[in-house]
C-alpha cells in the first residue's frame, strides 16, 4: 500500500496533515479506504490540540470514517463492502478516519445503509449515531410520541440538530433549544422542531423544579442547561445526557429525581456494543430525510479540516461537516 495522507496529532499542540507510512497503522483485521469522515466536537478538541480525546502519540485523528473495505480477515466483511464506524477507540487510542487508509477492527464496523449511501452516512456520523442512540434509549425507558414533547438541547450543533430531525421524523413534538434563536429558527423548524426557545430559558431560574413542560430530554449540552432541562421534566420523564459543550458540572439537586420520578440516562457511542451500533444505524436509516440531512450538512476538503473545526470550539458550529478525504 502507498503513503496516504491524514491529520496526525505527533505530541499535545494539535495534528498537522502529512504524508503518512501505511506500516505505521494498528495491526487491525480489516483494511479501509477511506472516502469520508466528519467533525464532531471531540475531532475540534483533538486537532486543536486540546486534552482529553487523544491517548496516544502519534496517533492519526479522527473518531468517524466511512469507505470501501480493501483486505479484511475479520468474516464478515469482503473488499468492496461499503462501511461507516464510529468512536469505538478511533481517534482516542486507536488510529482514527481524517486520513485516506484505516486499519480498524471488523467488529467495530456497520454497513453503510442503502438509504443513505457513503457521503450521508458520513454526515450522520458519531453526532446522528448518538442522537440515534438516545432515541433508543428513551423509547427503552418507555417514551412514545403520545407521552409528550421532548427537549433537544444544542439543536444547532450536530447531535442536536440531527436529533430534531429524528425525532420529529419518528412523530415526536419537539423543542428546541438554541442559544442562537434568531440565527436558527427557520433552519430547526424545517428539521421538524415544532417549538424554539432560547436556551437562555432554561437557565434563569437556577431553580432544581420548574414548571412540568416536557416527557423526554436529549441533552448534549451539560452544565446549567441539563439541569434547566431537569427541572422542567414531567413526572416520570426521561432525559439521555452524552454532551459538555456547555460544562461537565451538574449543578441542579436531587429533587427532580425524587420528587418526580425523573430518569437520567448516559449515552456513551464510543464503546456501544455491536448490536446496539447496527440497532441505532437500522432505525436512523430510513427514518432520517435525505434532504432534510443535506441541508444541514458542509463538505469540506481534507486540508480545510482543522479549520472547519474551530468553529465547533467557538461553540459557533451548526449541523454537520463531511470531511472528503480523498479532496486536496
Ligand atoms: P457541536 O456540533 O459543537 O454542538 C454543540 C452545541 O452545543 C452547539 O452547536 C451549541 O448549540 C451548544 N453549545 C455550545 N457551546 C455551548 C455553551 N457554552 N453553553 C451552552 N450550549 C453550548 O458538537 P456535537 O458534535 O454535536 O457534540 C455535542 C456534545 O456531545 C459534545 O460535548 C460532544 O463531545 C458530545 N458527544 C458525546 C457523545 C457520547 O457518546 N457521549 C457522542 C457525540 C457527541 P446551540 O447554539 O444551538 O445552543
Amino acid at each position: 500500500m502507498t503513503a496516504f495522507r491524514g491529520w496526525i496529532a505527533r505530541d499535545t499542540t494539535g495534528a498537522t496533515l502529512d504524508r503518512l507510512d501505511p506500516a505505521m497503522l494498528d495491526d487491525l483485521d480489516t483494511a479501509v479506504r477511506v472516502r469520508y469522515s466528519s467533525i464532531n466536537y471531540k475531532d475540534a478538541l483533538a486537532l486543536h490540540g486540546r486534552p482529553g480525546v487523544i491517548r496516544r502519540h502519534p496517533l492519526i485523528a479522527g473518531i468517524d470514517l466511512t469507505g470501501e473495505v480493501l483486505a479484511s480477515r475479520h468474516p464478515r466483511w469482503r473488499p468492496g463492502d461499503l462501511v461507516t464506524l464510529n468512536g469505538a477507540g478511533l481517534g482516542e487510542d486507536l488510529h482514527g478516519g481524517l486520513a485516506g487508509l484505516a486499519a480498524v477492527n471488523g467488529d467495530d464496523l456497520v454497513r453503510v445503509p442503502s438509504e443513505l449511501g457513503s457521503l450521508r452516512a458520513a454526515a450522520v456520523g458519531t453526532a446522528g449515531f448518538t442522537a440515534a442512540l438516545s432515541l433508543l434509549a428513551l423509547e427503552r425507558h418507555g417514551l412514545a410520541p403520545e407521552t409528550g414533547p421532548i427537549l433537544v438541547t444544542g439543536a444547532g450543533g450536530g447531535v442536536g440538530s440531527i436529533a430534531v430531525a429524528l425525532l420529529a421524523a419518528a412523530r415526536y413534538e419537539v423543542i428546541a433549544a438554541t442559544g442562537r434563536p434568531s440565527e436558527l429558527s427557520g433552519q430547526l423548524t424545517a428539521l421538524g422542531a415544532a417549538q424554539v426557545v432560547d436556551r437562555a430559558e432554561l437557565t434563569s431560574s437556577g431553580k432544581p423544579l420548574g414548571k412540568q413542560r416536557w416527557a423526554g430530554v436529549v441533552d448534549a449540552v451539560g452544565g446549567p442547561v441539563l439541569a434547566g432541562a431537569l427541572a422542567g421534566l414531567q413526572h416520570s420523564g426521561v432525559a439521555t445526557t452524552c454532551g459538555l459543550a456547555g460544562g461537565a458540572e451538574y449543578p441542579g439537586n436531587v429533587l427532580p429525581f425524587i420528587l418526580r420520578g425523573v430518569s437520567l440516562l448516559g449515552i456513551d457511542s464510543v464503546r456501544t456494543p455491536r448490536l446496539r451500533r447496527v440497532a441505532a444505524w437500522q432505525r436512523l436509516a430510513p427514518l432520517l430525510d435525505p434532504a432534510l440531512l443535506d441541508s444541514v450538512t458542509r463538505v469540506v476538503p481534507l486540508a480545510a479540516a482543522k479549520d472547519a473545526a474551530a468553529s465547533l470550539l467557538a461553540g459557533a458550529g451548526t449541523g454537520r461537516i463531511v470531511v472528503d478525504v480523498a479532496s486536496a
